[in-house]
């Protein structure tokens, strides 16, 4: 059996193992060192969010990274995109596919911030009133679809080796749960860290409920891309314990932290409500 065979077989074990143990850790790791407390009893955050993350599972993300892999392989037969044409060894195109399909997630975070149609779908991952594990995994499935769309067009262009496509899928899950952890890494390590990836620190400030905030800090895993296109920022201004997480308009546990207030998210207000091209925002704005 050779490694693509072993890798399209074990697929789903290999995804669910990262996921469970990353999870694991996390999780007893906030619970030991709590970063900051938590303004919704953890019982209800992770019955809603895990039960969101559930859902989808079922009906999107157990099926569709499997056809993600089941694309690569795919372009792979039918002499599909960059890779199925160039000849380079299988280690170079591995960490060129990786690097891209990350730089990929990057600008299409920007883009779900930047449309006001695709802000409904993302506004669900920024709603939630803290900041942990769970919220990694906490995305409408509208968006997930979108993603996935994103995603099967990317491969197509790029023909990645089927393995970087299933490291890749491992890599984002793993890192959303670290860098969505409520915890805190020492200074010295967070600062070395984010050289290369994001760190809880870094992807917290995204969290704000700060317009300017919000609109920085895009990256999943590199941190490299943030720097380069210039919406890095170091910290918040209110201080990682101070900061308020979340979205301005929507602070109602029944229709943040709910799951049937999750699901029709998308579908409140108007589609104009948060735009990029309103340079004006007003705190009093009703959703
Ligand atoms: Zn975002
Ligand atoms: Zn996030």
């Amino acid at each position: 059996m050779n490694m693509n065979e072993f890798v399209l077989t074990n697929e789903l074990a290999i995804r669910l193992v990262f996921f469970f143990g990353i999870f694991a850790v996390m999780a007893l790791w906030e619970l030991a060192a709590p970063r900051r407390e938590l303004t919704v009893s953890k019982g209800v955050r992770w019955a809603n969010n895990l039960g969101l993350v559930f859902f989808n599972s079922v009906f999107l993300r157990l099926l569709f990274p499997a056809a993600a892999v089941g694309v690569a392989v795919w372009a792979q037969t039918q002499g599909w995109g960059l890779f199925n044409h160039i000849q380079v060894g299988l280690i170079p195109a591995i960490i060129i596919s990786v690097v891209v399909m990350d730089l990929v997630i990057y600008l299409q975070h920007v883009m779900v911030h930047a449309i006001p149609l695709f802000w409904r779908l993302h506004r669900v991952h920024h709603a939630d009133l803290d900041y942990d594990v769970t919220t990694g995994s906490r995305f409408h499935p509208l968006e997930i679809l979108l993603s996935m769309g994103i995603k099967f067009a990317t491969i197509l262009l790029l023909g990645p080796p089927v393995l970087a496509v299933v490291i890749f899928e491992v890599i984002l899950n793993a890192m959303a749960m670290f860098n969505h952890a409520n915890v805190r890494l020492p200074s010295g390590l967070d600062r070395m860290l984010r050289f290369l990836v994001v760190t809880p620190d870094m992807h917290r400030v995204h969290h704000s409920v700060e317009d300017d905030e919000a609109n920085s800090n895009f990256g999943f895993n590199l941190s490299i891309w943030d720097r380069l296109f210039g919406t890095y920022r170091s910290q918040p201004r209110a201080g990682h314990e101070g900061m308020t997480i979340g979205i301005r308009q929507f602070r109602e546990a029944r229709q943040v932290q709910w799951f049937s207030g999750i699901l029709m998210m998308p579908f409140v207000g108007k589609v104009t409500d948060y735009a990029i091209n309103r340079r004006q925002w007003n705190d009093s704005d009703e959703a």
